[in-house]
């Protein structure tokens, strides 16, 4: 029985004082859980210092944000927690974790004081079969999290959880893992992946360090192809980056910034809409590219 079902029900046997099946109860309860399904997120997070500027990029998140529904929690998975295992934050009150070095100290000052979510978390280890999944005391919120949430929620009044990427594991696991997540979207859980699909330090050009819309050749090749898989379903070619060829292989050079692109793609209903925002590139060998399905 829907909650439709049930709603008709009580209507047809309006019967004061009537004890209810505990069954039916339930299923009351779980139909007024039930949110509008939420859209997912992929951000190109870029450098820790969006954090404390003012550019085009923080704009678009700003942006995004307003066309959203308010969340009741955020589940981030961020390139900057890389574990053996699956892991996900459980403790009250996330610690910022500046994970970053030769920073100005302004950004060393920053701190977002989100909450975090026990409950949530312990759902989460709950509803994923794929893997055991730990809960976590230790982490917090990496700069891959909190320099970007806080352009979209600067108030800080939403819960956040994060879930670690095992690095033992091969892409295919991590698309895998993501589809179990899906119920989440319907209980009004904002889910972001926060990487950036093309990310090579190694070969960021310094000189034109501030110059968006720059990228190498490979760089904007690999950026295409990746549109294009993404915008025609073609999610096997995305999960077998590795069999992509040379421009893949100069844009992934490890996986840590691409794999959250993989949990948002898990996260798609079949035929979902998908579009993208802050679509540039930058000092050569990075985009900004960001993804939201829904
Ligand atoms: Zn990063």
């Amino acid at each position: 029985m829907n909650r439709t079902d049930f709603i008709k029900t009580l209507a047809l046997f309006p019967i004061a004082g009537a004890v209810l099946p505990l069954n039916c109860l339930n299923k009351l309860a779980d139909g007024l859980d039930e949110s509008p399904e939420m859209p997912v997120l992929f951000v190109g997070h870029g450098s820790p210092m969006n954090a404390i500027e003012e550019n085009e990029f923080v704009k678009g998140f700003r942006e995004m944000a307003t066309t959203l529904p308010r969340p009741k929690a955020i589940l981030c998975i961020s390139a900057h927690w890389e574990t053996q295992g699956t892991y996900v934050t459980a403790m009250r009150q996330p610690k910022t974790i500046h994970d970053f070095g030769g920073f100005p100290e302004a950004l060393y000052q920053q701190h977002y004081p989100a909450p975090g979510d026990p409950i949530l978390a312990n759902e989460i280890q709950a509803m994923i079969h794929k893997t055991p999944v730990n809960g976590d005391l230790n982490w917090g919120l990496d700069h891959g999290a909190w320099t970007v949430l806080k352009h979209f929620y600067p108030y800080a009044d939403i819960p956040v959880v994060q879930c670690s990427l095992d690095y033992t594991k091969d892409p295919q696991f991590h698309y895998d893992l993501a589809a179990e997540l899906k119920p989440l979207r319907k209980r009004g859980i904002l889910i972001i992946g926060s990487g950036n699909m093309v990310h090579n330090l190694g070969r960021l050009d310094w000189n034109r360090l501030n110059e968006v819309g720059y990228a190498y050749d490979w760089a904007a090749e690999a950026s295409e192809k990746m549109k294009k898989s993404m915008f025609t379903g073609d999610h096997a070619s995305l999960i077998r980056y590795r069999e992509q060829g040379k421009a893949f292989q100069l844009a992934i050079p490890s996986p840590e910034h691409y794999l959250p692109l993989l949990y948002v793609l898990g996260l798609q209903r079949k035929d979902e809409r998908l579009t993208l925002f802050n679509d540039r590139a930058l000092a050569g060998s990075l985009t900004m590219t960001s993804v939201r399905i829904g």
